[in-house]
């Protein structure tokens, strides 16, 4: 018994290797199944496959299958058989769901119910490297010399504190997706025809006479069907026969604390799609918002305005004369989140304009890709504080006199001549000026 059943394996083995990708799925649903007992999808749950809750969303049905269908395709693990049913499973959970008619079978009678479906009404149980490449393009493969799709560049402003708190956002852009009303192929009675006038090749060889009896051969590409070698009579309303249509697309981005300005941020498959090559990268390039105290800081905290180079975060902080010179004095800073830093001086302690403070553990997180949790602490830069000493350019008169007399008074015991001590030549004031350098 457990020999005829080694032997069938061994069977099964050399069919996988004779069959070639596309076909596969198709083999895997028949034989597969005996064997792999609670892995066949009448056990699973669709939901539980994608990782979404029975509440989810179109978008989160989208966004789970977009995920897990690139992690497990077959181009991508080769070899990996865990991976490829993982991938077909993925697949038949997002038909299953994706068609809201389908869902409400596969809530009301699961997985018989919609394969019942799929047999008896007009939907067609779907291969799932087509379901794969509806959403990215191509031929449902990564490789196989597929042509590639380029690269789309997006540059996203984020504001000073969400690099500092972290923060996922979303951003929309306008992306070429594979129509759905046609499926892709431009037509709108599902009926492609091979171009009568290249014979599909799509290109068309014409000989032209050079001289009396020599020709020249030029292919040129056929422009009844634009070298695609196909034509469509009916065009798809919805795309005009483009076979791709432009619809904003709603992204969801990470922004890791401490992250770097000019962060790139890869969607990998998520450019423009089309259905004659695979997606290429949506490429995410991070910038730096400049801060606007209406629209980004609603409670009102200094941190917005603080300054980023690197890990550390500079501050500009303005104090009167009397504070720097006498001291006894507390400020409270609001940093990014919201949290009070205390600047002060004691009693007697003076500050010099343009004196920094560097207060340790309060400037940016340092980047990691686990941020704070139980496996890594996050680590921060420095706050460095410059302070700015402004000296009043209105006084009440009396002040100011009553301030020069104490210094005349403390001047003539302990009085510097700065000029005499300055070493420079003595040219007497033609003017007949202020004697001014001098100091107490
Ligand atoms: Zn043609
Ligand atoms: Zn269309």
């Amino acid at each position: 018994m457990l020999l005829c059943r080694a032997a069938l394996l061994l069977f099964l083995s050399l069919i996988h290797l004779v069959l070639c990708a596309e076909d596969y799925y198709k083999v895997t649903s028949l034989f597969l199944s005996p064997f792999s007992g609670s892995r066949t999808l009448a056990n699973l749950d669709s939901r539980q496959v994608l990782g979404i809750s029975k509440s989810a969303s179109d978008k989160e049905i989208k966004s789970a299958y977009r995920q897990l269908s690139k992690k497990f395709h077959p181009d991508k693990n080769p070899g990996d058989e865990t991976a490829k049913e993982k991938f077909v499973e993925v697949s038949e959970a997002y038909e299953a769901l994706s068609d809201p008619e389908l869902r409400k079978v596969y809530d009301q009678y699961g997985h018989e119910g919609v394969k019942q479906r799929q047999q008896g009404g007009n939907f067609q149980h779907q291969n799932p490297f087509d379901i794969f490449s509806r959403f990215f393009g191509g031929g449902g493969h990564f490789q196989g010399g597929q042509r590639r799709g380029p690269n789309v560049e997006v540059k996203l402003a984020i504001a000073l504190r969400d690099f500092y708190s972290g923060r996922a956002t979303e951003f929309q852009w306008e992306k070429q997706q594979i129509c759905e009303e046609c499926d892709g192929t431009g037509s709108a009675d599902g009926v492609v025809e091979q171009c009568g006038t290249c014979g599909g090749h799509g290109v068309r060889i014409q000989r032209h006479q050079i001289a009396p009896g020599m020709f020249q051969q030029v292919q040129t590409q056929c422009d009844a069907c634009g070298g695609r070698g196909k034509t469509i009579r009916h065009r798809c309303p919805a795309c005009g026969g483009n076979r791709v249509v432009r619809k904003p697309t709603t992204v969801h981005i990470n922004i890791l604390p401490g992250m770097a300005k000019e962060s790139r941020v890869v969607y990998e498959n998520e450019a423009d799609a089309s259905p004659d090559y695979v997606a290429g990268d949506l490429v995410v390039t991070l910038a730096e918002k400049e801060p606007d105290l209406e629209q980004d800081n609603p409670d009102h905290v200094d941190g917005v305005f603080m300054r980023r180079k690197g890990d550390d975060l500079h501050w500009k902080e303005v104090i009167g004369l009397r504070e720097a010179w006498m001291g006894g004095w507390t400020r409270n800073l609001t940093h990014l989140d919201g949290h009070v830093v205390r600047l002060g001086r004691r009693e007697g302690q003076v500050v010099q304009s343009g004196q920094v403070d560097v207060i340790k553990g309060q400037g940016m997180p340092i980047f990691h890709e686990d941020g704070d949790s139980v496996y890594h602490e996050t680590q921060y830069g420095d706050l460095l504080v410059e302070y700015v000493v402004v000296i009043p350019d209105q006084a009440d008169p009396a002040m100011l006199k009553e301030i020069k007399a104490v210094f005349d008074k403390w001047q003539k015991k302990t009085g510097v001549d700065l000029h005499k001590d300055s070493g420079r030549p003595d040219i007497p004031d033609a003017a007949g000026g202020p004697p001014a350098h001098e100091e107490l």
